[in-house]
């Protein structure tokens, strides 16, 4: 599996590509391209551009959740769509993933996408809070078991696990619902009690310094290669991670074979 980063908070000098508070990762998987959130803006689509990745063949779009920096850039990616179909070319009908309450934005919550269900209707949806695996190897988690109530909210959180030989890779949007409780559910779900790498945003809530401390001392234990904190993760939160567990650097364009 290939997961190559469409856009996230971080460039680099290495691919000069746009960087926006957002994340989009494009996934490869045999003949599958799973496109993973879809950032706040257009960027994306002309980073992929940039890094000659034919979104036009994607086969699936997965939503981790309904915030707008994940799903603003759906309706410039139907405009792409539309585009290409006007000069002759035959676009395959792609199907978003998500937990059907990504339908059901909170009034109260300021990064919701309250256009999402206009977008949503020019795609085929298949909307599930069961898990449900989209290739042979990648599993959508569906609904997360949070006991914390802070967390209730965000109640339209997922992440993606693929299954790889040696152990599980979790690839998260923002970890709303707690990177406990995904791992412990991906573990669960894939039956596979070895993460091997986690790739994607890490959302801390207020109780700081006590949060980084637990999470870091279970991905200690978990015995965790590495991991990738990108996004809504702070320097602070990554530099008191890397006492725990290797972490590594994330930036628009950087490709990771798993
Ligand atoms: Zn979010
Ligand atoms: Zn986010």
């Amino acid at each position: 599996m290939q997961l190559t980063v469409l856009v996230d908070n971080n460039s680099n000098v290495a691919h000069f590509l746009c960087a926006e508070p957002a994340l989009s990762f494009c996934i490869e998987d045999g003949y599958r391209k799973i496109l993973f959130d879809c950032g706040y803006s257009d960027a994306f689509i002309k980073n992929a551009y940039q890094l000659g990745i034919d979104l036009s063949d994607v086969t699936d779009i997965v939503l981790s959740h309904g915030h707008i920096d994940h799903t603003g850039g759906l309706g410039r990616l139907q405009s792409l769509y539309l585009k290409i179909s006007r000069v002759g070319f035959p676009i395959c009908v792609k199907r978003i993933t998500a937990h059907p309450n990504i339908m059901h934005q909170l009034e109260d919550d300021s990064l919701a996408n309250k256009s999402l269900p206009q977008l949503c209707d020019l795609f085929e949806t298949s909307f599930t809070a069961h898990p449900r695996y989209l290739t042979d190897n990648i599993l959508f988690l569906g609904e997360i078991p949070v006991t914390d109530k802070t967390r209730y909210r965000h109640r339209d959180d997922s992440s993606l696990v693929y299954t790889s030989e040696s152990g599980l890779v979790i690839i998260s949007g923002c970890s709303h619902s707690g990177l406990i409780n995904i791992a412990e559910y991906a573990k669960k779900v894939a039956n596979d009690n070895r993460i091997r790498a986690i790739i994607g945003g890490i959302y801390i809530g207020n109780n700081h310094e006590n949060d980084i401390k637990e999470i870091g001392e279970y991905l200690r234990n978990e015995n965790v290669e590495c991991i990738y904190p990108c996004h809504c993760c702070d320097l602070d939160t990554k530099l008191l991670l890397s006492r725990y567990v290797p972490v590594k650097d994330v930036y628009s364009g950087l490709a990771i074979t798993f």
